[in-house]
């Protein structure tokens, strides 16, 4: 289907100012379309009835609402909820996320993006106090900006600011403050109970996350918006599915037709490629794409679907048997489901260079009946997506650098102690791994007196897997690890061992921070006992902001037990830029 849809905005004046909604097919405002074949008709018919335009299919509502807000007085002060709780309390309505992008603005511009309230009692008091200076956060803005407002997010435009917005088709919001505004008399209803049962607090910001692709503003559950910048002309690429073209600034045309600032235009699906002419930027809103994450455990497959924000739609695991009986439950799980590409944190050792013949294959592993296995080769022919392959706790540790308690930073560490010792390690930013991948788990360590226990690894006796894994903590004290608990002793020799291994890594790639996972660290006590003796070790020799903030240095993962398969997911869309 060839079709530009062009629509009538829908205008709303209110009390600050005007909303253009410019592609919207919801029910407080349903765009009609003007001119081409299907002029006359509502969006929300297209949709509903030419859903070969849209080349998607799906019973649910057109997905998004396009509006430019011009904002002479401040808008109120409000929160959205998210999906769960909407659904709940609006009679199954969706909630709410949006973006912004700033078109113009006074040059002494603010918003109003998240409070200062650290608990919900403190901002219910400056809520009841009208202490609004104290509790809301303004900062400055200024044209070409860009805003991700998940649900939870306290937020308001203030004044004189132009903003072209994105965002999930629902129209639920809680008003949290009105500057006390009058409207034919009265005041606009507030809903402070549901805003503070919603607010994030404290409030952090939102994740704009991008994933290393060039020009894109965000990506995440409901959208992925990139920004082109055209001088003359530039090329797009066709797609099976529609796009939704914003014009922020300047002008231009696309095939015979004139587009100017502020206007919005559908691009049908399979529309084939086109050009855009001009001196212009455009804003393009799609549908997000899917991806598929596989964390292949020595003990469980987890097999997901997500979001490039980390978003994980579905999930299953089952136990790791032998090739014969786990790959068929992978690929029917994932084949059917329209992922892009899929990414996989393997157990090792494994073959994680790009450039070998054997990419991932497993290599010599002790699970034999895993031995040499293409486990890439056979999922692409079976899936037909381009395919990325790491370590598993690669996987992890870049979970925790791109939705984790590690986001952005460029050296950082992430240690399993499980039924095995390893580790995942990023430096400047790039996962590590060079001839093969590292294998931290086999680092020697120092015994400690006393401890006479013969050690695990069949290679090293005294190397940090051989004398601090799971097993080996069992063999050594005649218990399973969870079984320990209640002795001191066990977790003082463990947490020394494992000083002993992060030490190694302070001193080599000098991480901004380590985090600790796996089975055995379900001990919670070791946390202050691995701290205390890394210090001791440590010795003052190095001084770092990072060093100094023990607590906040050697952390637990951050993300539910999540950190590998959402790892695993963005070896997904890294796969898929790759590929490209
Ligand atoms: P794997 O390394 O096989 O992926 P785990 O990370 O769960 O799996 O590691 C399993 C090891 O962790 C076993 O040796 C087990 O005894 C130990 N373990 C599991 N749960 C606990 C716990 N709550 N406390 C201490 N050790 C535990
Ligand atoms: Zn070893």
């Amino acid at each position: 289907m060839r079709e530009l849809i062009f629509l009538e905005p829908v205008v709303k004046k209110l009390i600050w100012g005007k909303e253009y909604w410019t592609v919207s097919a919801h029910e407080s405002g349903d765009c009609l379309v003007r001119g081409g074949t299907y002029d006359g008709l509502h969006l929300s018919q297209l949709w509903s009835d030419h859903k070969e335009i849209f080349g998607v299919e799906t019973d649910g509502d057109f997905p998004f609402i396009v509006k430019v807000i011009d904002a002479r007085d401040p808008l109120s002060i409000q929160v959205h909820p998210d999906n769960e709780y909407a659904s709940k309390t609006e009679n199954g309505a969706s909630g709410k996320t949006e973006c912004w992008y700033v078109m113009d603005c006074d040059r002494d511009a603010s918003i109003i993006i998240g409070h200062k309230a650290e608990s919900r009692q403190e901002a219910a008091r400056m809520i009841e106090e009208g202490r609004w200076d104290d509790l809301l956060r303004e900062i400055p803005v200024k044209k070409g900006d860009f805003f991700q407002i998940t649900p939870g997010t306290v937020h308001a435009i203030k004044q004189n600011t132009m903003i072209m917005e994105i965002q999930q088709s629902s129209d639920v919001t809680y008003r949290l403050y009105d500057y006390g505004r009058v409207r034919n008399g009265e005041p606009r209803a507030l809903h402070v109970d549901k805003s503070l049962d919603v607010m994030r607090i404290p409030h952090t910001d939102a994740g704009c996350y991008t994933n290393g692709v060039k020009g894109r503003l965000v990506s995440c559950r409901y959208y992925d918006v990139d920004r082109y910048d055209i001088a003359g002309s530039r090329d797009f690429e066709k797609s099976d599915k529609f796009m939704i073209i914003s014009v922020l600034e300047g002008e231009g045309g696309i095939d015979g037709r004139k587009i100017k600032a502020g206007e919005s235009f559908i691009v049908s699906g399979g529309y084939g490629d086109f050009t855009i002419f001009g001196s212009l930027s455009v804003m393009v809103t799609r549908l997000p794409k899917l991806y598929g994450g596989l964390e292949a455990g020595g003990t469980k497959m987890v097999c997901a679907l997500g979001y490039a924000d980390g978003t994980i739609e579905d999930k299953i695991s089952f136990p790791t048997t032998t090739p014969e009986k786990s790959i068929p439950r992978i690929i029917e799980y994932f084949k059917d489901k329209e992922i892009c590409s899929l990414g996989i944190g393997s157990f090792g050792p494994v073959d994680v260079n790009p450039d070998s013949e054997s990419y991932g294959n497993i290599l010599d592993s002790p699970k034999l009946a895993w031995q040499h296995y293409p486990l890439k080769k056979v999922l692409e022919d079976a899936l037909c997506v381009p395919i990325k392959v790491d370590t598993d706790v690669n996987g992890s540790c870049l979970g925790e650098m791109t939705f984790g308690c590690a986001e952005g930073m460029d050296n950082v560490g992430y240690v399993t102690i499980g039924t095995g010792i390893g580790a995942g390690m990023a430096v400047n930013g790039q996962l590590v791994h060079g001839m093969g991948h590292p294998e931290f788990g086999h680092i020697l360590v120092s015994r400690i007196e006393g401890d006479d226990y013969k050690g695990k690894c069949p290679f090293h006796p005294t190397c940090f897997e051989s004398l601090a894994s799971g097993p080996a903590i069992e063999e050594r004290w005649g218990k399973k690890a969870e079984e320990l608990s209640d002795r001191p002793e066990v977790w003082e020799m463990e947490a020394d061992y494992i000083a002993q291994g992060l030490m190694a890594m302070v001193l080599t790639i000098s991480p901004r921070k380590i985090i600790l996972g796996g089975g055995v660290m379900h001990q919670q006590q070791l946390f202050p006992l691995i701290r205390k003796k890394l210090k001791e070790k440590l010795a003052g020799y190095i001084h770092t902001r990072e060093l100094d903030d023990i607590d906040d240095y050697v952390v637990p993962a951050s993300l539910d037990d999540e950190q590998g398969i959402k790892g695993a997911v963005q070896l997904g869309v890294l796969a898929e830029i790759e590929s490209k």
